[in-house]
Formats: structure tokens, sequence, C-alpha cells
């Protein structure tokens, strides 16, 4: 088993707006991880995305943002599964979107970059906006979500070969459970075919 830090953000979904749904860890279990726990968490999470606002994010900003998470989680899963959107999700981030209007104005010096965001509404209605293109074009087709159910984290695998999120720790957990499951297959099997023991799974990981 891999260890890891529960509370440690996840930068390895394949998109921002995806590293944001996983600021919530186990989001299907009984016992949820939030790792954006206080307005200082997500400074920290923003800064990390290169999107710090002018303004240190507050409280209304924590909740904002773990708003907008969910709304985009129902959304993304929603996509993934190829199934008619939550009506009151998509209400939400419409209304998210109209109040939150952010201009697009680039500076050239060394680089191309957009100006910093003002407010961290402004910070979210990027995120957002990026989920949108991501969700309504050609790119949904590379989302997957994650087979365990406490997870079902979203990730993006555009050659379609990973089966697990990239939390380590589902991959782990989901490979013993196939394992288990194949033993008793062929335990229960009336001398089932051991080579389903060994033979690799497919399409698993990279
Ligand atoms: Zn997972």
């Amino acid at each position: 088993m891999v260890k890891e830090d529960p509370l440690a953000f996840r930068f390895d979904c394949g998109a921002i707006w995806l590293n944001l749904l996983a600021t919530q860890g186990r989001t299907f279990s009984a016992s949820p991880v939030e790792r954006l726990a206080t307005p200082g968490r997500l400074a920290e999470w923003l800064e990390r995305c290169e999107l710090t606002p002018a303004r240190p994010p507050d409280d209304d900003d924590l909740h904002r943002a773990r708003a907008l998470r969910e709304t985009l989680r129902l959304l993304a899963l929603a996509t993934v599964d190829r199934r008619p959107p939550p009506a009151a999700a998509v209400a939400d981030l419409v209304a998210f979107l109209a109040e939150h209007d952010d201009p697009i104005r680039l500076t050239a010096d060394g680089h191309l970059r957009r100006e910093p965001p003002q407010r961290t509404a402004d910070a979210l209605a990027r995120i957002a906006r990026q989920a949108v293109d991501q969700m309504t074009g050609a790119d949904r087709f590379a989302l997957r979500s994650c087979p365990e159910q406490d997870c079902r984290g979203v990730f993006v695998d555009p050659p379609g070969r990973r089966r697990w999120c990239p939390s380590p720790a589902c991959a782990s957990r989901g490979r013993v459970r196939a394992l288990r499951a194949r033993r008793s297959a062929a335990d229960g099997g009336g001398g089932g075919a051991p080579s389903a023991l060994d033979r690799p799974e497919h399409g698993e990981d990279r």
C-alpha cells in the first residue's frame, strides 16, 4: 500500500477544475476528506494554481469555492456517465457565471500572462469556464471517473487506459478487491481457471 497524506492537495487530475474537485477526498464515503478547510488553505491552493487573487480569500470565498466544487462535481459525473445533468446544478453554474464576468486581459512581459484575478470569485469563474469548455467540447470524451464508489474522482485520460483515479490508494484498494473477487470466483467455480489470477488486468494503468 502506498502511504498518502490525506490532506495533501492533488494536482494530477489533468486540469485545474478537476484538481478543484479533488480538494475533497472520499466524497461519497461517510466521512469525506475536506482539503479546503480554511480560507488560508484556499489561498494556498489558488497560489499553487497561479490564480492568487489581489484580495485574499475570506470565509465567504471558501463557502463559494466549495459550493462551486460540488456543482461542478455533479455536472462532471453526469458528463462522464453520459446522462442528463441535474437541472439545479446547471442553474447554479449559469447563475454563478452570470454574476462573475472576468474579462481576459493579457500582458506579455517575458511570457504571455493573464492579469491576476481581482477576487477569489474571479479566480473561481476562470476555473468554472475551463470546466464548461471541457464538458461541452470534444474534450469531454477524455473524462473518466474512478470506479471506487466512495471516490468517483474525475480525471482526464485521453488514451482511456487508466482504470482508477490518480490516487494510489484507489488503485491499491481496487486491485486487492479485484484479486479477492477472482479468487473467490475461482474457488466457487468448481476448480475454475487459475489462469484468471495470473492474467494481467487490461486497461488498468500506464
Ligand atoms: Zn479514486
